[in-house]
């Protein structure tokens, strides 16, 4: 039987596949096991689901389908990161990125998520954005990227350990607040204690700037992060960086940021690519203090990983260092984000829509 007709479980929360398993004539109980199957188990057939009657594991074989992505390739950076190219039931190609986390190598894992196919902000210096659009990806598909990725780095390492990944970055392909809705409902399977139990604290959302779903996330009562790509500090510079400021002015995402602050009382995470000889001169950084300061926020610069084919360049580490220490005098808290799987092209802003 071929999958279209048959219902997708994955994408499903606990509550849907219990009403779904009373759709079809079972108890409600049932929906809660097999979503423990699904989230918790890593299983790769309805017949590996043990505790469910043989007749139900047939019949869910025959009704249904959990598809996650398919890894098609995958490539492992010296630092140990690791990019996955996965296939979805449409055969549209994403990049998803694993990255080890702290001293301990191959213990914890932070996992980079795609959240569309290409992205259609264009932003000028990012791969991603001069490769084109394609489609919003579902919240299934999010989640299948996380099930996926753990699952092949038990394969890989060989650790049954189900907390491999302990961070989720939605900072891959795609702006995550051009698809809202399906973003958010991911965030909630990839939270919840009973299903895959990622702690809120250990999600970070990053958007170039889509006001209304900052506004939007402020009323979610979610502790995840929120991280927005400023890269910029004049509407005039920000309007050729990242083209939807010219929707929505540096005035206005900045009063959405306040809004999304004094709502939340949460600390926001301002991004900065250090674009050379771009946007990280003194004046730059005087005005991104006067911008920044008066903000419960957090600047986290971005040396610019570069792309063959964009005219930017990565500044010197003097640089670079530069500008930090010109942002700390000034009061700000800034962190440096250290470069991770640029040999591979898995680097922020390195991911390419793959055509087949
Ligand atoms: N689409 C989301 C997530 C992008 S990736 C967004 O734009 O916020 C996370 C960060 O990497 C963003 O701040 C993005 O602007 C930045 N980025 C994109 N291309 C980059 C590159 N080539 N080098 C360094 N950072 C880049
Ligand atoms: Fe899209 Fe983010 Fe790349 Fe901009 S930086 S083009 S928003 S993926």
């Amino acid at each position: 039987m071929n999958t279209i007709s048959r219902t997708q479980l994955l994408g499903m929360n606990c509550h849907q596949l219990e009403e779904y398993l009373l759709q079809v004539g079972q108890h409600r109980y049932r929906g809660r096991q097999i979503y423990k199957w699904i989230y918790q188990k890593d299983v790769n057939s309805f017949y590996e689901m043990s505790d469910i009657p043989k007749e139900l594991r047939q019949q869910l074989d025959e009704i249904s389908v959990v598809s996650i992505p398919r890894v098609l390739k995958q490539r492992v950076s010296k630092d140990g990161t690791r990019k996955f190219l996965m296939e979805l039931d449409d055969r549209k190609r994403i990049e998803t990125v694993v990255i080890p986390q702290g001293e301990e190598r191959e213990a914890r894992y932070s996992l980079c998520i795609s959240t569309q196919v290409g992205c259609p902000v264009g932003c000028a210096f990012c791969a991603t954005g001069t490769s084109g659009y394609q489609r919003s990806l579902q919240s299934y598909e999010m989640v299948g990227q996380f099930l996926s990725s753990r699952r092949e780095l038990k394969r890989r390492l060989k650790k049954n350990d189900d907390s491999l990944i302990s961070n989720v970055v939605y900072m891959g392909m795609g702006e995550p607040f051009f698809n809202y809705d399906q973003v958010i409902a991911s965030v909630y399977l990839l939270i919840d204690p009973q299903g895959i139990n990622i702690g809120q604290r250990h999600i970070t959302i990053s958007t170039s700037g889509e006001v209304k779903g900052i506004k939007r996330l402020a009323e979610e009562n979610l502790q995840v992060t929120l991280a927005i790509s400023l890269h910029a500090t004049n509407d005039h510079l920000r309007d050729q960086l990242v083209p939807l400021n010219r929707k929505y002015s540096l005035d206005q995402l900045i009063e959405a940021v306040d809004y999304y602050i004094k709502k939340t009382n949460r600390r926001v995470t301002f991004e900065y690519v250090m674009l050379d000889d771009v946007n990280i001169s003194r004046v730059h950084a005087d005005q991104l203090i006067k911008m920044v300061k008066p903000l419960l926020a957090n600047i986290n610069l971005i040396p610019y990983n570069e792309v063959e084919i964009l005219p930017f360049k990565k500044p010197s580490s003097t640089k670079v260092w530069q500008f930090y220490h010109w942002l700390v005098e000034g009061g700000l808290n800034v962190t440096i984000r250290e470069e991770r799987g640029g040999d591979i092209e898995a680097a922020c802003g390195q991911l390419y829509v793959k055509e087949r």
